[in-house]
C-alpha cells in the first residue's frame, strides 16, 4: 500500500518515536456495515443563542422535537448530552482504531440502560449536527494540511487506503475527511449544548461526545496515531472564539501523551493543557519538564506515570494534582480528552486503572467543573482499543456523569491487578509537585 506524504511529522519539543502499537495486539473483526446521517440540520433549537451551528434533541420518544424555548429548558434539565459520531467508513483491517469502537459503546449504553429511551429527559443525544468547517480546523491545523487531506480521497477512493503520516499507521479512506469533520463537528455540537444549558442552570448537563477519529495526537501540520484533526484542540479554540470561554482547562488521561493538543497550545497562557499518561509509550513525548513556553510558561503540565500505575496513583492524582491546578487556573470551561487506554484489560499500554478509577475521574472533573465554570464540561473520546472495557468504561463514566452509582465491580477483577510501584510512583508526583509549584 501506498504512503501519502501528506505532512512530515514534527514532534516539535522532544523525544524519540517509540516503537508503535503492534498489530498483534488487536483481534480482527468483519467491519459494520453502517448507515451514518451526515444531514443538515433541520431544526434550530439553539437557533436564539447560538446561530452558526445546529442540531436537534433526540428525544425518549424517539421523535424530533420541533425547535422552540422548550428545547432549551429541555437541555438545562438534563444530566448527559453526548453525540455520535461512528466514522463507519474509516477503517482498516486489522487496526486497532476501529469502526467496531463507537458500535460497541452505544450497544453497552443501550444494554445497561443510559440512553435516552431508558432514562427519558436525563439524557439527551444530539443528532443531525453540522461537520466541522474548514474554518474550525484550521484554528488548529495548517490550510494546507486540511486541504491536502481533502484532495488526497480522490486517491484514498482509488486505491481503497491510504497511510498519510509519514511514519506511522495512521490511514485514510474514502471517507476519512467527511467523517473526520462530523467527529469534530459532533463535539462541537455537544460544546454548543452544554454553553446553552449553562445559561439557563446553574448546574448544566455534562457533554460527552462518542467520536472518531481520535484527536489529540494530530499535529498543526498534520496527522499523527491514529488521529486526523484535534477534535478537542478545535473544540478549544470554538469555545473561546464563538461562546466568549476565554480559558480552557484540558484534562487528557489518554495512556498516550497528547502531542497535538500539548504542540497547539504550549505557548498559549489562556488554555492549560494537563496530561497523565505512561512513561515510555508512544509518542515519546510529554516529559516532567515541559511546562509549556513563552507567555503559556507554566500552562503545560506532564506528568508521566510508570508502567503498572492503577487506581491508587490516580486517586492520588486527582487529589494532588489536577484539582490544586484548576483551582489556581479558574478556567471558564473543562474539556477531557478521554482515552480510556489505560485500562488494565486493554493491551496498547500497560497502566493498570480500572472502570472504577474512570468513574472515580469523571465524577471529580464534573464536581470540579460545578465549583469553578458553571458546570461547563464535556468529554471527548480518544483512545481505548479492548472493546469491552472501553464500552463499560464509557458507561461508568456516564454513570458518573448522571449522579448514579459506580457498577464498576460488576465488571472489575481484582484479580487481573498487581501491586503498584507506589514509591516510583509518589517519586513522580512529588517532583512534578516541585516543578510546577503545587
Ligand atoms: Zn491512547
Amino acid at each position: 500500500m501506498e504512503v501519502l506524504h501528506l505532512f512530515a511529522p514534527r514532534l516539535s519539543t522532544h523525544g524519540n518515536i517509540l516503537p508503535f502499537f503492534g498489530p498483534s495486539l488487536c483481534t480482527w473483526r468483519a467491519p459494520l456495515k453502517l448507515g451514518f446521517f451526515i444531514g443538515h440540520a433541520r431544526h434550530s433549537y439553539l437557533s436564539n443563542l447560538i446561530p452558526r451551528r445546529k442540531s436537534s434533541v433526540f428525544c425518549s420518544t424517539n421523535v424530533e422535537k420541533e425547535p422552540s424555548m422548550d428545547s432549551d429548558i429541555q437541555l438545562a434539565n438534563a444530566k448527559v448530552i453526548y453525540s455520535v459520531a461512528p466514522a463507519a467508513g474509516h477503517n482498516q483491517e486489522s487496526h486497532p482504531e476501529s469502526n467496531l469502537r463507537v458500535p460497541a459503546i452505544v450497544d453497552t449504553l443501550e444494554k445497561l440502560e443510559l440512553t435516552p429511551k431508558h432514562r427519558r429527559s436525563e439524557i439527551i443525544e444530539l443528532k443531525h449536527f453540522n461537520p466541522a468547517s474548514v474554518e474550525d480546523i484550521s484554528s488548529v491545523h495548517e490550510r494546507a494540511y486540511v486541504l491536502g487531506l481533502e484532495k488526497a480521497m480522490d486517491k484514498a477512493s482509488e486505491q481503497g487506503i491510504l497511510f498519510i503520516e509519514g511514519s506511522g499507521p495512521t490511514y485514510a479512506t474514502a471517507s476519512t475527511f467527511r467523517d473526520s469533520l462530523l467527529a469534530a463537528g459532533a463535539g462541537l455540537a455537544v460544546v454548543d449544548a452544554v454553553v446553552a444549558a449553562s445559561k439557563k442552570s446553574p448546574e448544566p448537563p455534562s457533554g460527552f461526545a462518542l467520536i472518531r477519529p481520535p484527536g489529540h495526537h494530530a499535529v498543526p501540520t498534520g496527522p499523527m496515531g491514529f488521529c486526523v484533526f484535534g477534535n478537542i484542540a478545535v473544540a478549544a479554540r470554538y469555545a473561546q472564539r464563538v461562546h466568549g470561554l476565554n480559558r480552557v482547562f484540558i484534562i487528557d488521561f489518554d495512556v498516550h501523551h497528547g502531542n497535538g493538543t500539548h504542540d497547539a497550545f504550549y505557548e498559549d497562557p489562556d488554555i492549560y493543557f494537563l496530561s497523565t499518561h505512561q512513561e515510555g509509550s508512544y509518542p515519546g513525548t510529554g516529559k516532567i519538564h515541559e511546562v509549556g513556553s513563552g507567555q503559556g510558561e507554566g500552562t503545560s503540565l506532564n506528568l508521566p506515570l510508570p508502567g503498572g500505575s492503577g487506581d491508587v496513583a490516580m486517586r492520588t492524582v486527582f487529589d494532588e494534582v489536577i484539582v490544586p491546578s484548576a483551582q489556581r487556573f479558574k478556567p471558564d470551561i473543562i474539556l477531557v480528552s478521554a482515552g480510556y487506554d489505560g485500562h488494565v484489560l486493554d493491551h496498547l499500554a500497560s497502566l493498570q486503572l480500572t472502570t472504577g478509577t474512570y468513574y472515580m475521574l469523571s465524577a471529580g472533573i464534573k464536581q470540579l467543573a460545578k465549583e469553578l465554570c458553571g458546570g461547563r464540561c464535556v468529554f471527548f473520546l480518544e483512545g481505548g482499543y479492548n472493546l469491552k472495557s472501553l464500552s463499560y468504561s464509557v458507561a461508568d463514566t456516564f454513570r458518573a456523569l448522571l449522579g448514579d452509582p459506580s457498577r464498576a465491580s460488576e465488571f472489575d477483577n481484582p484479580a487481573f491487578l498487581y501491586e503498584e510501584p507506589s514509591n516510583r510512583i509518589k517519586q513522580a508526583i512529588q517532583k512534578l509537585k516541585a516543578i510546577h509549584s503545587l
